[in-house]
């Protein structure tokens, strides 16, 4: 901004108000007589030994309070006080400092407290929105030879880990493949998926889906089924999990959720390595797994099938995990040291059934409502 005298706004008010004041240098007591002008944001101070010019930011100034002179304070030590209110008054407002010194005060915490509840907002919808949704476009443009890397090292990590090879003879393989293969997926169902079995071990009956398409049932699972039509039933719903590629959003969003950790604590090689462990430790949500089960049923009814046979089969796997949780729980109590180390294979698991597949009991009912 110009400054120049020539300028008749200058002429209008504030180099015409002056106001009487008295300066200390903040070395000696003595006063010294000033007169104080204000134009442009600088506070002018002139007086016989005394010749100071300073930008009012940089100066604090006391509010007034009743007769007491108000203090300007520099910040080398020095003062000046004021005992003319009104016309200190008048000074400051002439130049709108007051104004404008609150308004811009004011308007820093408007700001900082957008600032505060957009980042929060941010982070929020980023999480609980934008992470999933970025997850599914991700998940469904990734081409088949990336999703069958990821299944491969997937089922070998888990058979490195956790599963044997099945003990259940071919032909009793091939006959659920079979069965399961001439069910006709529900309309517009894109999912391709490899039928696998294998030694449960220490996550006993359980079924799931990974990345690539491939569905694991475990020789437990088999074995605990009543009816093969409740093995093509948890068959059906895994295949509704491949179909909407659940395990995939789950790998990515959970790889972005390490990403931008790592990013932030300066590791990003780690997150690679960290993938087989993303994996295991995948939690399908409630939305998902109403999803699969939607689908299920869907597959399930069209085929003749009714969906009280997954119903059914959840209701066993509750039954069967539960006990095998009590069964835990007393052998740690018998033997408190060997329970300490169950407890940490059991935690690194995938196989807590009821963990990975939430409200069972609301699931059953409303696939038993459905008929
Ligand atoms: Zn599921």
């Amino acid at each position: 901004m110009s400054t120049s005298p020539s300028e008749p706004r200058n002429a209008e008010t504030p180099h015409t108000l002056q106001v009487q004041a008295q300066y200390f240098d903040g070395r000696s007591a003595r006063a010294h007589d000033v007169t104080l002008t204000l134009a442009d944001s600088v506070l002018s101070l002139r007086g016989a030994a005394v010749q100071r010019d300073e930008d009012i930011s940089m100066l604090r100034i006391s509010e007034p309070m009743g007769r007491a002179p108000r203090l300007i304070s520099f910040a080398d030590g020095a003062h000046c006080e004021v005992r003319d209110h009104a016309g200190m008054e008048r000074l400051l407002h002439a130049t709108r400092f007051t104004d404008s010194w609150v308004v811009r005060l004011q308007q820093r915490w408007r700001w900082a407290a957008a600032a505060a509840g957009l980042a929060v907002a941010v982070v929020f919808t980023g999480y609980h929105w934008g992470l999933p949704a970025a997850s599914e476009f991700i998940a469904f443009r990734l081409p088949d030879s990336v999703l069958a890397q990821l299944g491969s090292g997937a089922l070998g990590t888990l058979d490195r880990a956790i599963f044997a090879p099945s003990k259940l003879p071919a032909n009793r393989q091939d006959a659920l493949r079979a069965s399961f293969a001439r069910l006709l997926p529900p309309e517009g169902s894109q999912a391709r998926y490899a039928l696998h079995f294998r030694d449960g071990g220490p996550v006993g009956a359980n079924a799931m889906a990974l990345p690539d398409g491939s569905i694991v049932v475990t020789d437990q699972l088999v074995a605990l089924a009543r009816h093969d039509e409740e093995i093509l039933a948890v068959l059906a719903h895994e295949l509704g999990h491949i179909d909407r590629r659940h395990g995939l959003r789950m790998l990515i969003q959970g790889s972005i959720v390490a990403f931008v950790v790592s990013w932030y604590i300066g590791d990003v090689s780690s997150v690679a390595a960290g993938v087989p462990t993303l994996l295991l430790q995948a939690r399908y949500s409630r939305d998902h797994e109403r999803e699969a089960d939607r689908y299920g049923a869907v597959m399930l009814k069209a085929n003749g099938i009714s969906p009280r046979r997954l119903a059914d089969m959840l209701a066993l796997l509750e039954a069967a995990h539960r006990d095998k949780a009590q069964k835990a729980e007393e052998g740690r109590q018998k033997e408190p040291g060997k329970a300490a180390a169950e407890r940490g294979t059991e935690r690194g698991s995938i196989g807590d059934y009821l963990a990975s597949h939430p409200a069972t009991r609301e699931r059953i009912d409303t696939l038993n409502q459905g008929h």
